[in-house]
């Protein structure tokens, strides 16, 4: 049996999760050896350059089957974990450590700062008060396990022994490959989170555009012949210099990850960029206008609504039409033409270009196999896993690192205090 005082646990990679782990687990076992290896020269690099500098650190959701919803995949194994560790527990962990979090109008929240560094050094500190060994360039090249302990080989030939291990390797092919060669499958990592590439005339030199509420579709292939409803997004689209950016357009590219990857990254948007009209009703609105402002020119501006007035002129263009052509001379088909080009404007996505370099891994651990009361895998007595490394991924807005701070949260409570399969008995 291994008393507390033996204990050793050893966590893989100095990260949001891992040192979330590492933390939780000092604090449910004073007596436990904790020890961070982290490959980089630095701790927390993500965290360091996360949120443009500012690290979003979670989202204001207090509702776990709600802020489950924001991840395409891993929400329904999250809604669990977030009952017992969620943002508000994230705001007051924080808090507890002098740390106060804002939040902005869209919901993420930040340090009042505005510094990620005040993050990242504040998780440095509190492991260093509670003795957490902090190990950097200390990359793990092998795991083995027979019937003791672990043995986990590092670059430099240094070989460590844990009885218990909290893999938090993010989202690097070799953390997936521990995972694998501890008997892990692994869902094939593949980018979330990225703008759509679009060549188009009707958004050349319209960079910096930004449509507050228009409502995206994509085109792929319908699974069961049904659109999912993750698939239409409704929210504010950016027009940058490679194509469509803004929330819309993030969250179509997380919950169509995959498919988009399938599909090479080439496939069609359709942009209704008056989400409360149809083409019916706005041809209808059109035709009105020949009537109601007939001698206007139709490139003045949108009778139907808020559109950027660049915009409006480009979809007119897209239509067909005369820049000099005037209201009372709309014929029907150009009103259907204008019609179709406000509310199904279609986009030929080219490519995924990046958001701000922020994206997160769609892919990695197999969640069945995971237990998420206690992170602890179901195939390995003993180890643990947390953050990026499993097959969970959320929408831009903090979930990301929700996710990790989560399971992290759990798993060092787990690894540090609960029995398990291999160790029944411990502490
Ligand atoms: C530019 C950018 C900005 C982002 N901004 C945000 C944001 O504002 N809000 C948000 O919620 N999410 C954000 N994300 C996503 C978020 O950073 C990740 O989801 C989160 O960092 C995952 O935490 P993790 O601890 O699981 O993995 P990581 O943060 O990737 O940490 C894993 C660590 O393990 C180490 N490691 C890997 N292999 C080994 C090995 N063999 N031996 C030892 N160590 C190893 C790595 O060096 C790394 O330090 C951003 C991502 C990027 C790329």
């Amino acid at each position: 049996m291994a008393m507390s005082s033996d204990l050793r646990i050893l966590v893989i990679g100095g990260g949001a999760a891992g040192f979330f782990g590492a933390i939780a687990a000092a604090r449910t076992n004073r007596a436990a050896q904790v020890t961070i290896l982290e490959a980089g020269p630095k701790f927390l690099s993500k965290v360091l350059i996360s949120g443009g500098g500012r690290c979003n650190v979670t989202h204001a959701c207090f509702e776990p089957a709600r802020l489950a919803q924001g991840y395409p995949r891993g929400g329904k194994a999250l809604r669990s974990p977030f009952s017992r560790f969620q943002p508000r527990d994230t705001i007051a962990w924080f808090e507890a450590e002098g740390v106060a979090l804002k939040t902005e109008a869209d919901g993420r929240m930040f340090p009042t700062t505005d510094d990620s560094a005040t993050i990242a050094d504040t998780l440095m500190r509190t492991a260093q008060r509670l003795g957490i060994e902090l190990r950097s360039r200390s990359a793990v090249v092998a795991i083995a396990r027979d019937s003791g302990p672990f043995t986990v080989t590092l670059r430099s030939g240094e070989v460590l022994e844990a009885d218990r291990l909290l893999l938090a390797t993010g989202s690097v092919p070799q953390g997936y490959r521990f995972a694998a060669e501890l008997g892990h499958a692994i869902v094939p990592p593949v980018p979330s989170l990225f703008t759509f590439k679009v060549d188009d005339p009707r958004l050349t030199d319209l960079a910096g555009l930004a449509v507050p509420r228009a409502e995206v579709t994509l085109n792929l292939p319908l699974p069961k012949g049904k659109l999912p409803p993750q698939w239409r997004q409704t929210g504010p689209i950016l027009v940058t210099h490679w194509g469509l950016s803004g929330p819309a357009i993030l969250k179509l590219s997380a919950w169509a990850a995959r498919e988009l990857h399938g599909c090479g990254y080439r496939t069609i948007a359709t942009v209704n960029w008056l989400p409360d009209e149809n083409p019916e009703t706005a041809r209808q609105k059109l035709l009105d206008c020949k009537g109601a402002i007939a001698r206007k020119q139709i490139t003045s501006h949108c009778p139907l609504g808020s559109l950027p007035q660049r915009l409006w002129q480009r979809l007119v263009d897209g239509a067909g039409l005369d820049r000099d052509r005037r209201w009372a001379d709309l014929s029907k088909p150009q009103a259907i033409a204008l019609a179709n080009q406000l509310t199904r404007s279609q986009f030929a996505i080219a490519g995924k270009g990046v958001f701000k370099d922020e994206f997160v891994t769609c892919g990695g651990v197999e969640l069945k196999e995971v237990n998420f009361k206690t992170m602890e895998s179901r195939l390995c007595p003993g180890l643990f896993l947390a953050g990026e490394i499993l097959d969970v991924d959320g929408i831009t807005g903090g979930f990301n690192f929700q996710n990790a701070w989560t399971t992290g949260w759990i798993a060092g409570h787990a690894i540090a205090a609960a029995p398990t399969a291999q160790n029944p008995e411990a502490p």
